[in-house]
Protein backbone atom coordinates (compact mmCIF):
# COMPACT_ATOMS: atom_id res chain seq x y z
CA UNK A 1 0.00 0.00 0.00
CA UNK A 2 1.31 3.20 -0.67
CA UNK A 3 1.62 5.88 2.51
CA UNK A 4 3.54 9.44 2.55
CA UNK A 5 7.40 9.25 3.05
CA UNK A 6 7.66 12.79 3.36
CA UNK A 7 5.91 16.03 4.93
CA UNK A 8 4.17 17.89 2.82
CA UNK A 9 4.32 15.69 -0.43
CA UNK A 10 0.54 14.38 -1.38
CA UNK A 11 -0.22 10.58 -0.84
CA UNK A 12 -1.39 8.66 -3.80
CA UNK A 13 -4.07 7.27 -4.09
CA UNK A 14 -4.64 4.69 -6.45
CA UNK A 15 -3.51 0.77 -5.64
CA UNK A 16 -4.06 -0.90 -9.19
CA UNK A 17 -1.30 -3.11 -10.01
CA UNK A 18 -3.01 -6.11 -9.53
CA UNK A 19 -5.47 -5.26 -12.57
CA UNK A 20 -1.78 -5.44 -14.68
CA UNK A 21 -0.85 -9.54 -15.07
CA UNK A 22 2.50 -8.45 -16.31
CA UNK A 23 3.33 -6.36 -13.37
CA UNK A 24 3.53 -9.35 -10.94
CA UNK A 25 6.11 -11.11 -13.42
CA UNK A 26 9.27 -10.79 -12.08
CA UNK A 27 11.99 -9.38 -14.26
CA UNK A 28 15.74 -10.28 -13.61
CA UNK A 29 14.91 -11.89 -10.22
CA UNK A 30 13.27 -9.00 -8.99
CA UNK A 31 10.09 -6.95 -8.44
CA UNK A 32 9.42 -5.05 -11.73
CA UNK A 33 9.24 -1.57 -11.02
CA UNK A 34 8.30 -0.54 -14.48
CA UNK A 35 8.79 3.11 -15.30
CA UNK A 36 8.65 3.34 -18.98
CA UNK A 37 4.90 4.10 -19.26
CA UNK A 38 5.99 7.29 -21.85
CA UNK A 39 7.20 4.31 -24.47
CA UNK A 40 4.19 1.89 -24.18
CA UNK A 41 1.84 0.75 -21.02
CA UNK A 42 0.97 -2.39 -19.76
CA UNK A 43 -2.82 -3.46 -20.41
CA UNK A 44 -5.08 -4.44 -17.72
CA UNK A 45 -6.84 -7.58 -17.77
CA UNK A 46 -10.13 -5.86 -19.03
CA UNK A 47 -8.54 -5.23 -22.32
CA UNK A 48 -6.93 -8.20 -22.76
CA UNK A 49 -9.88 -10.03 -22.12
CA UNK A 50 -11.73 -7.81 -24.30
CA UNK A 51 -9.43 -8.05 -27.45
CA UNK A 52 -9.39 -12.20 -26.67
CA UNK A 53 -13.68 -12.17 -25.92
CA UNK A 54 -13.61 -10.47 -29.63
CA UNK A 55 -11.19 -12.98 -31.45
CA UNK A 56 -13.54 -16.18 -29.15
CA UNK A 57 -16.80 -14.35 -29.88
CA UNK A 58 -17.45 -11.97 -32.54
CA UNK A 59 -14.98 -11.98 -35.07
CA UNK A 60 -15.81 -11.31 -38.67
CA UNK A 61 -14.79 -8.34 -40.83
CA UNK A 62 -17.09 -5.33 -40.56
CA UNK A 63 -18.91 -3.01 -43.21
CA UNK A 64 -19.20 -6.19 -45.55
CA UNK A 65 -21.26 -8.97 -44.40
CA UNK A 66 -25.09 -9.38 -44.59
CA UNK A 67 -24.40 -12.45 -42.08
CA UNK A 68 -24.94 -11.91 -38.26
CA UNK A 69 -21.40 -11.94 -36.89
CA UNK A 70 -20.48 -9.15 -39.58
CA UNK A 71 -23.50 -6.89 -38.38
CA UNK A 72 -22.41 -7.93 -34.68
CA UNK A 73 -18.49 -7.11 -35.36
CA UNK A 74 -19.46 -3.73 -36.86
CA UNK A 75 -21.55 -2.73 -34.26
CA UNK A 76 -18.70 -3.22 -31.69
CA UNK A 77 -16.43 -1.50 -33.74
CA UNK A 78 -18.78 1.75 -33.89
CA UNK A 79 -19.16 1.59 -30.55
CA UNK A 80 -15.75 1.89 -30.25
CA UNK A 81 -15.84 4.66 -32.10
CA UNK A 82 -18.31 6.23 -30.26
CA UNK A 83 -16.74 5.71 -27.14
CA UNK A 84 -13.62 7.83 -28.50
CA UNK A 85 -15.96 10.46 -29.15
CA UNK A 86 -16.39 10.72 -25.36
CA UNK A 87 -13.57 10.27 -24.04
CA UNK A 88 -12.26 13.12 -26.41
CA UNK A 89 -15.41 15.03 -26.18
CA UNK A 90 -15.98 15.46 -29.49
CA UNK A 91 -19.17 16.75 -31.04
CA UNK A 92 -19.82 13.75 -33.22
CA UNK A 93 -19.15 10.48 -33.82
CA UNK A 94 -18.01 10.99 -37.46
CA UNK A 95 -15.09 13.23 -36.35
CA UNK A 96 -12.80 10.40 -34.94
CA UNK A 97 -10.85 8.29 -37.39
CA UNK A 98 -9.23 5.69 -36.09
CA UNK A 99 -5.56 5.06 -36.92
CA UNK A 100 -2.29 2.86 -36.24
CA UNK A 101 -1.49 5.29 -33.52
CA UNK A 102 -0.42 9.51 -33.44
CA UNK A 103 2.23 8.89 -36.08
CA UNK A 104 -0.37 7.43 -38.91
CA UNK A 105 -2.51 10.33 -37.40
CA UNK A 106 0.02 13.42 -38.32
CA UNK A 107 0.82 11.81 -41.39
CA UNK A 108 -2.94 11.74 -42.18
CA UNK A 109 -3.23 15.72 -41.79
CA UNK A 110 0.27 16.17 -43.24
CA UNK A 111 -1.09 14.29 -46.61
CA UNK A 112 -4.25 14.88 -46.53
CA UNK A 113 -4.71 18.04 -45.35
CA UNK A 114 -1.70 19.93 -45.64
CA UNK A 115 -0.16 18.59 -48.81
CA UNK A 116 -3.30 19.65 -51.40
CA UNK A 117 -3.28 23.30 -49.52
CA UNK A 118 0.16 24.63 -48.94
CA UNK A 119 1.74 26.47 -51.04
CA UNK A 120 5.52 28.29 -51.31
CA UNK A 121 6.10 30.52 -48.16
CA UNK A 122 3.63 29.27 -46.22
CA UNK A 123 4.60 28.47 -42.61
CA UNK A 124 3.97 25.60 -40.45
CA UNK A 125 4.52 26.63 -36.66
CA UNK A 126 5.84 23.93 -34.06
CA UNK A 127 8.03 23.87 -31.46
CA UNK A 128 11.71 22.63 -30.72
CA UNK A 129 10.31 19.77 -28.27
CA UNK A 130 7.98 17.85 -30.56
CA UNK A 131 8.67 14.37 -31.00
CA UNK A 132 9.83 12.90 -34.44
CA UNK A 133 6.74 12.31 -35.48
CA UNK A 134 5.56 15.22 -35.36
CA UNK A 135 8.54 16.60 -37.03
CA UNK A 136 9.36 14.61 -39.83
CA UNK A 137 5.99 13.95 -41.52
CA UNK A 138 5.48 18.12 -41.23
CA UNK A 139 9.34 18.13 -43.45
CA UNK A 140 8.06 15.74 -46.07
CA UNK A 141 5.25 18.25 -46.58
CA UNK A 142 7.73 20.99 -47.02
CA UNK A 143 9.53 19.48 -49.42
CA UNK A 144 6.23 18.50 -51.53
CA UNK A 145 5.22 21.92 -51.33
CA UNK A 146 7.69 24.45 -50.67
CA UNK A 147 5.80 25.17 -47.09
CA UNK A 148 8.47 26.11 -44.57
CA UNK A 149 8.74 25.28 -40.37
CA UNK A 150 9.10 27.81 -38.12
CA UNK A 151 10.25 26.51 -34.61
CA UNK A 152 9.12 27.41 -31.05
CA UNK A 153 11.92 27.90 -28.61
CA UNK A 154 12.13 26.13 -25.59
CA UNK A 155 13.44 27.52 -22.62
CA UNK A 156 16.13 26.27 -19.73
CA UNK A 157 13.16 25.10 -17.53
CA UNK A 158 11.83 23.01 -20.38
CA UNK A 159 8.58 25.62 -20.82
CA UNK A 160 8.02 27.07 -24.63
CA UNK A 161 8.93 30.39 -24.72
CA UNK A 162 5.51 31.88 -25.06
CA UNK A 163 6.64 35.32 -26.19
CA UNK A 164 8.89 34.06 -28.99
CA UNK A 165 5.43 31.91 -30.27
CA UNK A 166 3.42 34.79 -30.34
CA UNK A 167 5.92 36.66 -32.27
CA UNK A 168 6.17 33.62 -35.26
CA UNK A 169 2.46 33.62 -35.61
CA UNK A 170 1.40 35.69 -38.88
CA UNK A 171 -0.25 35.62 -41.57
CA UNK A 172 1.39 32.77 -43.42
CA UNK A 173 1.10 30.80 -40.43
CA UNK A 174 -1.25 27.78 -41.99
CA UNK A 175 -0.61 25.19 -39.08
CA UNK A 176 0.18 24.88 -35.63
CA UNK A 177 1.39 21.43 -34.66
CA UNK A 178 1.91 21.59 -31.05
CA UNK A 179 2.66 18.31 -28.30
CA UNK A 180 0.10 18.32 -25.64
CA UNK A 181 2.83 17.23 -23.38
CA UNK A 182 6.19 16.92 -23.90
CA UNK A 183 7.52 13.16 -23.65
CA UNK A 184 11.02 14.08 -23.26
CA UNK A 185 10.34 16.24 -20.87
CA UNK A 186 6.89 16.40 -19.58
CA UNK A 187 6.37 19.95 -20.31
CA UNK A 188 2.57 20.48 -20.40
CA UNK A 189 1.89 23.02 -23.04
CA UNK A 190 -0.82 25.67 -23.04
CA UNK A 191 -2.72 24.41 -25.66
CA UNK A 192 -5.85 26.17 -25.31
CA UNK A 193 -4.52 29.00 -25.39
CA UNK A 194 -2.32 28.74 -28.43
CA UNK A 195 -5.12 27.73 -29.89
CA UNK A 196 -6.51 30.95 -29.28
CA UNK A 197 -3.91 32.66 -30.64
CA UNK A 198 -3.45 30.71 -33.50
CA UNK A 199 -6.77 30.88 -34.67
CA UNK A 200 -6.76 34.68 -34.53
CA UNK A 201 -4.34 34.66 -37.20
CA UNK A 202 -6.07 31.82 -39.29
CA UNK A 203 -4.18 28.89 -38.93
CA UNK A 204 -5.06 25.53 -37.99
CA UNK A 205 -3.66 23.68 -35.35
CA UNK A 206 -3.27 20.07 -34.41
CA UNK A 207 -2.28 19.19 -30.97
CA UNK A 208 -0.22 15.81 -30.61
CA UNK A 209 -2.15 14.20 -27.60
CA UNK A 210 0.37 10.87 -27.55
CA UNK A 211 1.76 11.35 -23.82
CA UNK A 212 -1.28 13.92 -22.34
CA UNK A 213 -4.84 11.49 -23.03
CA UNK A 214 -3.63 8.87 -20.56
CA UNK A 215 -2.39 11.31 -18.08
CA UNK A 216 -5.69 14.39 -17.57
CA UNK A 217 -9.13 14.54 -18.90
CA UNK A 218 -8.71 15.91 -22.51
CA UNK A 219 -11.49 18.05 -23.87
CA UNK A 220 -11.34 18.86 -27.90
CA UNK A 221 -13.61 21.45 -27.81
CA UNK A 222 -12.62 23.00 -24.46
CA UNK A 223 -9.12 23.07 -26.29
CA UNK A 224 -10.86 24.36 -29.79
CA UNK A 225 -8.23 22.47 -31.22
CA UNK A 226 -9.25 21.43 -35.10
CA UNK A 227 -7.62 18.18 -34.66
CA UNK A 228 -5.72 16.17 -31.84
CA UNK A 229 -3.95 12.28 -32.14
CA UNK A 230 -3.46 9.83 -29.73
CA UNK A 231 -2.41 6.41 -29.42
CA UNK A 232 -4.24 3.43 -28.23
CA UNK A 233 -0.88 1.67 -26.05
CA UNK A 234 0.01 4.85 -24.56
CA UNK A 235 -3.27 4.80 -22.77
CA UNK A 236 -3.32 0.94 -21.23
CA UNK A 237 -5.15 -0.28 -24.75
CA UNK A 238 -3.46 -2.17 -27.50
CA UNK A 239 -0.76 -1.01 -30.19
CA UNK A 240 -1.51 -0.47 -33.70
CA UNK A 241 -4.38 1.18 -32.73
CA UNK A 242 -5.05 4.91 -32.28
CA UNK A 243 -7.19 8.14 -33.27
CA UNK A 244 -7.53 11.12 -34.88
CA UNK A 245 -9.99 13.86 -34.12
CA UNK A 246 -10.83 16.10 -36.95
CA UNK A 247 -13.40 18.74 -37.06
CA UNK A 248 -16.31 17.56 -39.35
CA UNK A 249 -16.14 20.77 -41.32
CA UNK A 250 -12.19 20.08 -41.84
CA UNK A 251 -12.64 16.64 -42.72
CA UNK A 252 -15.34 16.83 -44.97
CA UNK A 253 -13.15 19.11 -47.38
CA UNK A 254 -10.48 16.80 -47.15
CA UNK A 255 -9.01 14.34 -50.06
CA UNK A 256 -8.46 10.66 -49.06
CA UNK A 257 -4.84 9.79 -48.61
CA UNK A 258 -5.11 6.08 -48.97
CA UNK A 259 -6.67 4.43 -51.35
CA UNK A 260 -8.89 0.67 -50.89
CA UNK A 261 -11.60 -0.78 -50.04
CA UNK A 262 -13.95 0.55 -47.44
CA UNK A 263 -13.43 4.34 -48.20
CA UNK A 264 -15.21 4.29 -51.53
CA UNK A 265 -18.50 5.25 -52.81
CA UNK A 266 -18.72 3.88 -55.94
CA UNK A 267 -15.30 2.44 -57.93
CA UNK A 268 -15.30 3.06 -61.86
CA UNK A 269 -12.33 2.98 -63.82
CA UNK A 270 -13.49 6.37 -65.37
CA UNK A 271 -14.50 7.50 -62.40
CA UNK A 272 -14.52 6.75 -58.36
CA UNK A 273 -16.33 8.65 -55.73
CA UNK A 274 -15.33 8.89 -51.93
CA UNK A 275 -17.05 7.60 -48.64
CA UNK A 276 -17.61 10.90 -46.21
CA UNK A 277 -15.34 10.80 -43.03
CA UNK A 278 -14.04 8.68 -41.28
CA UNK A 279 -14.54 6.07 -43.69
CA UNK A 280 -12.70 8.09 -46.65
CA UNK A 281 -9.69 7.61 -44.52
CA UNK A 282 -9.81 4.53 -43.21
CA UNK A 283 -9.16 2.65 -45.99
CA UNK A 284 -8.90 -1.42 -45.93
CA UNK A 285 -9.57 -3.67 -43.24
CA UNK A 286 -9.01 -2.11 -40.04
CA UNK A 287 -7.37 -3.36 -36.74
CA UNK A 288 -10.95 -4.41 -35.25
CA UNK A 289 -10.43 -5.93 -32.32
CA UNK A 290 -7.63 -3.03 -31.33
CA UNK A 291 -10.55 -0.51 -31.55
CA UNK A 292 -12.87 -2.77 -29.57
CA UNK A 293 -9.93 -3.64 -26.89
CA UNK A 294 -9.04 0.42 -26.93
CA UNK A 295 -12.86 0.72 -25.92
CA UNK A 296 -12.53 -1.21 -23.24
CA UNK A 297 -8.79 0.72 -21.97
CA UNK A 298 -11.05 4.30 -21.92
CA UNK A 299 -14.10 2.34 -20.14
CA UNK A 300 -11.18 1.13 -17.88
CA UNK A 301 -9.40 4.61 -17.36
CA UNK A 302 -12.90 6.03 -17.15
CA UNK A 303 -13.98 4.07 -14.16
CA UNK A 304 -10.57 4.87 -12.34
CA UNK A 305 -11.60 8.55 -12.96
CA UNK A 306 -8.81 10.61 -14.81
CA UNK A 307 -8.99 13.22 -12.15
CA UNK A 308 -8.07 10.71 -9.58
CA UNK A 309 -5.09 9.71 -11.85
CA UNK A 310 -4.06 13.05 -12.44
CA UNK A 311 -3.77 13.17 -8.86
CA UNK A 312 -2.30 9.91 -8.19
CA UNK A 313 0.46 10.76 -10.57
CA UNK A 314 1.27 14.51 -9.51
CA UNK A 315 1.79 12.93 -5.91
CA UNK A 316 4.04 10.75 -7.17
CA UNK A 317 5.83 13.30 -9.50
CA UNK A 318 6.63 15.47 -6.57
CA UNK A 319 7.59 12.53 -4.55
CA UNK A 320 9.87 11.63 -7.34
CA UNK A 321 11.28 14.93 -7.87
CA UNK A 322 12.21 15.44 -4.24
CA UNK A 323 13.99 12.42 -4.01
CA UNK A 324 15.63 12.16 -7.19
CA UNK A 325 17.25 16.57 -5.94
CA UNK A 326 17.99 14.74 -2.65
CA UNK A 327 20.61 12.69 -4.86
CA UNK A 328 23.87 14.60 -5.48
CA UNK A 329 25.07 14.33 -9.12
CA UNK A 330 21.67 13.89 -10.02
CA UNK A 331 19.67 16.31 -12.52
CA UNK A 332 16.19 16.83 -13.55
CA UNK A 333 15.86 18.05 -17.43
CA UNK A 334 13.29 20.22 -17.30
CA UNK A 335 10.80 21.48 -14.33
CA UNK A 336 8.41 23.47 -15.98
CA UNK A 337 5.47 24.64 -13.58
CA UNK A 338 2.75 22.10 -15.35
CA UNK A 339 4.74 18.75 -15.75
CA UNK A 340 2.71 15.14 -16.66
CA UNK A 341 4.38 12.07 -15.24
CA UNK A 342 8.04 12.19 -16.35
CA UNK A 343 11.61 12.39 -14.93
CA UNK A 344 14.20 13.43 -16.83
CA UNK A 345 17.47 13.29 -15.58
CA UNK A 346 21.62 12.57 -16.08
CA UNK A 347 23.63 11.31 -13.58
CA UNK A 348 26.94 12.84 -13.58
CA UNK A 349 30.01 10.61 -15.22
CA UNK A 350 27.20 8.00 -16.00
CA UNK A 351 25.88 7.80 -19.86
CA UNK A 352 22.18 7.70 -19.51
CA UNK A 353 22.34 3.89 -21.48
CA UNK A 354 24.90 2.66 -18.41
CA UNK A 355 22.70 4.32 -15.99
CA UNK A 356 19.68 2.00 -17.83
CA UNK A 357 21.67 -1.19 -18.05
CA UNK A 358 22.09 -0.98 -14.62
CA UNK A 359 18.73 0.12 -13.34
CA UNK A 360 17.71 -2.93 -15.59
CA UNK A 361 19.41 -5.39 -13.55
CA UNK A 362 18.05 -4.24 -10.48
CA UNK A 363 14.31 -4.74 -11.90
CA UNK A 364 13.81 -0.81 -12.76
CA UNK A 365 12.42 -0.65 -16.32
CA UNK A 366 13.36 3.24 -17.66
CA UNK A 367 13.82 4.64 -21.33
CA UNK A 368 17.36 6.09 -21.71
CA UNK A 369 18.31 8.39 -24.81
CA UNK A 370 17.20 10.88 -27.34
CA UNK A 371 13.62 9.78 -26.85
CA UNK A 372 12.53 10.47 -30.44
CA UNK A 373 13.07 14.58 -29.93
CA UNK A 374 16.45 15.04 -31.19
CA UNK A 375 16.25 18.77 -31.87
CA UNK A 376 15.44 18.98 -27.72
CA UNK A 377 18.66 17.44 -26.79
CA UNK A 378 20.49 19.06 -29.04
CA UNK A 379 18.78 22.44 -27.76
CA UNK A 380 20.05 21.57 -23.95
CA UNK A 381 23.87 20.18 -25.58
CA UNK A 382 23.16 16.90 -24.31
CA UNK A 383 23.13 13.39 -26.34
CA UNK A 384 19.82 11.96 -24.31
CA UNK A 385 18.61 11.72 -20.93
CA UNK A 386 17.51 9.03 -18.36
CA UNK A 387 13.54 9.23 -18.21
CA UNK A 388 11.02 7.35 -15.63
CA UNK A 389 7.27 7.61 -17.00
CA UNK A 390 4.76 7.32 -14.61
CA UNK A 391 1.58 5.19 -15.06
CA UNK A 392 -1.49 4.86 -12.74
CA UNK A 393 -0.17 1.41 -11.30
CA UNK A 394 2.86 3.13 -10.04
CA UNK A 395 3.14 3.92 -6.62
CA UNK A 396 6.02 5.13 -4.12
CA UNK A 397 7.95 1.74 -3.94
CA UNK A 398 8.75 1.60 -7.65
CA UNK A 399 10.23 5.23 -7.06
CA UNK A 400 12.24 3.70 -4.25
CA UNK A 401 13.50 1.24 -5.99
CA UNK A 402 14.36 3.85 -8.97
CA UNK A 403 16.25 5.12 -6.01
CA UNK A 404 18.23 2.63 -4.70
CA UNK A 405 19.00 1.64 -7.93
CA UNK A 406 20.41 4.84 -9.04
CA UNK A 407 22.43 5.08 -5.98
CA UNK A 408 23.76 2.04 -6.89
CA UNK A 409 24.48 2.86 -10.06
CA UNK A 410 26.97 5.26 -8.46
CA UNK A 411 28.46 3.12 -6.19
CA UNK A 412 29.49 1.05 -9.30
CA UNK A 413 30.73 4.29 -10.96
CA UNK A 414 32.57 5.10 -7.71
CA UNK A 415 30.39 8.55 -8.99
CA UNK A 416 28.50 8.24 -5.36
CA UNK A 417 28.32 11.95 -3.94
CA UNK A 418 28.58 13.60 -7.21
CA UNK A 419 29.65 17.27 -6.99
CA UNK A 420 26.92 19.20 -9.43
CA UNK A 421 24.28 20.17 -7.19
CA UNK A 422 20.69 19.86 -8.56
CA UNK A 423 19.69 22.95 -10.07
CA UNK A 424 16.83 21.69 -12.68
CA UNK A 425 18.63 23.81 -15.47
CA UNK A 426 19.89 21.80 -18.27
CA UNK A 427 23.31 21.56 -19.47
N1 LIG B 1 4.13 12.03 -30.03
C1 LIG B 1 4.60 11.89 -28.78
C2 LIG B 1 4.64 13.07 -27.88
C3 LIG B 1 5.01 10.63 -28.35
O1 LIG B 1 5.49 10.48 -27.11
C4 LIG B 1 4.94 9.53 -29.23
C5 LIG B 1 5.41 8.15 -28.82
N2 LIG B 1 6.55 8.11 -28.04
C6 LIG B 1 4.44 9.74 -30.52
C7 LIG B 1 4.04 11.00 -30.87
C8 LIG B 1 4.32 8.64 -31.49
O2 LIG B 1 3.39 7.70 -31.06
P1 LIG B 1 3.23 6.31 -31.81
O3 LIG B 1 4.60 5.72 -31.94
O4 LIG B 1 2.34 5.52 -30.91
O5 LIG B 1 2.61 6.60 -33.14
Amino acid sequence: MNAPREPGVQTPILDLAADFPILSRPVHGRRLAYLDNGATTQKPAAVIEAEARFYRESNANIHRGVHWLSQHATELYDGARATVQRFLNAARADEIVFTRGTTEAINLVAQSWGRPRLAAGDEILLSTMEHHSNIVPWQLVCEQTGAVLKVIPVQDNGELDMAAFEGLLGERTRLLAITHVSNALGTVNPVAEMTRRAHAVGAVVLVDGAQAVAHQAVDVQAIGCDFYAFSGHKLYGPTGIGALYGRAELLRHMPPWQGGGDMIRTVAFDNTTFAPPPQRFEAGTPNIAGAIALAAAIDYVQAVGLARIHAHEQALLDYGTRALQDIPGVRLVGTAQDRAGILSFLVDGIHPHDLGTILDAEGVAIRAGHHCAMPLMTRFGIPGTARASLGLYNGLADLDALVAAIHKAQALFGTRGGTAPCTGRAA
